[in-house]
């Protein structure tokens, strides 16, 4: 965690004689197309993302107790879950109102489960949890076709947009006493109009995914949400990570092209390792699609510690 491995000098790049398709005696196009395309992590990843949010749905319908409210606050098994983003905007808002001893319990049982939870995963939420990311994922597939066929430009941002969005959000909250993030939260308002029915709101978010598809790819995702660049934070922390393996990379990239973060999966350019193993950085959403898509398996998931106790 401290020690950052993009400050060590770099490695020698490989030669054609250590890559991996010389290794096993291949041609270069016959091994980059030999792994067949399962999208085996992104399939697991959407079973899970769709069950949680029509969990939701069901409990609401049925009065059961399983997963009740939204993605904003609920109760698991009568257990509660403060969205931890929003939960710092009431914080903010009771401090200078007077009032943060009166906060609840249930307020702070919330706060501190989800944030365990986030702190140890990363930024897991983000592609494993959150509604708008699996539309936005959709979106991202048509922007690529129209940037291909050039009918479109990219239009790329510094990546630390989304800390002027996140502090600019807590700023709001604290001089309007309100949490008006939540008015325009993407993931609220998906949640909640599957939970509670459709509302008007629904058209930000379809203004949203049309300005992704067409001007910006995955721009909410990638440089506003501040949900994301709270786990982003936490997630500094996180036990759960991709690992890579530079004795198995290829350097085609392949992995950068499907990468909502590509910056996170630097050390896969031609001569930029600085170590023959690393890990992605907080900004990661542990997705798996470049998991997925690399010809070498020179990325896996990782849970820290684990292979020392097994
Ligand atoms: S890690 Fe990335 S660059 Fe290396 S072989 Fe896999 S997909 Fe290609
Ligand atoms: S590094 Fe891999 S797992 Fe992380 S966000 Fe990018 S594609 Fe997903």
């Amino acid at each position: 965690m401290f020690n950052n491995p993009k400050k060590k000098p770099p490695l020698k790049a490989k030669g054609i004689e250590d890559m991996p398709h010389t290794k096993a005696g291949l041609e270069y196009k016959v091994w980059h197309e030999a792994k067949p395309k399962t999208n085996k992590w992104r399939n697991i990843r959407w079973i899970v993302l769709i069950s949680i949010n029509v969990l939701f749905v069901v409990s609401y319908l049925l009065g059961l107790s399983i997963l009740e409210g939204s993605l904003s606050g609920s109760r698991a098994l009568g257990f509660y879950l403060m969205d931890t983003y929003n939960s710092l905007q009431v914080m903010l808002i009771s401090i200078f109102d007077g009032h943060f001893w009166a906060l609840t319990m249930n307020f702070w049982i919330g706060f501190f489960t989800i944030l365990i939870l986030y702190t140890i995963g990363g930024r897991t939420y983000c592609s494993w949890v959150c509604p708008y990311h699996f539309l936005a994922e959709l979106g991202e597939k048509l922007h690529n076709y129209l940037v291909k066929k050039k009918k479109i430009k990219e239009h790329t941002y510094n990546i630390y947009l989304h800390f002027v969005f996140w502090v600019g959000f807590l700023l709001i909250a604290l001089f309007t006493k309100n949490i008006v993030f939540e008015d325009i939260n993407p993931i609220g308002i998906i949640s909640r109009s599957l939970i509670y029915g459709p509302s008007l709101s629904l058209l930000w978010i379809f203004v949203l995914l049309l300005f992704e598809i067409t001007y910006s790819k995955r721009f909410w995702c990638r440089y506003a949400c501040p949900v994301g660049a709270t786990w982003a934070i936490t997630g500094k922390a996180a036990l759960v990570d991709i690992q890579f393996d530079l004795d198995k990379c290829a350097y085609c990239r392949d992995c950068q092209d499907v990468c909502l973060v590509p910056h996170e999966l630097w050390f896969v350019e031609k001569g930029k390792a600085t170590q023959e193993i690393h890990y992605t950085g907080s900004d990661c959403t542990r997705c798996g699609l470049c998991v997925d898509i690399c010809s070498g398996d020179a990325l896996k998931f990782k849970i820290k510690g684990v292979d020392k106790i097994l």
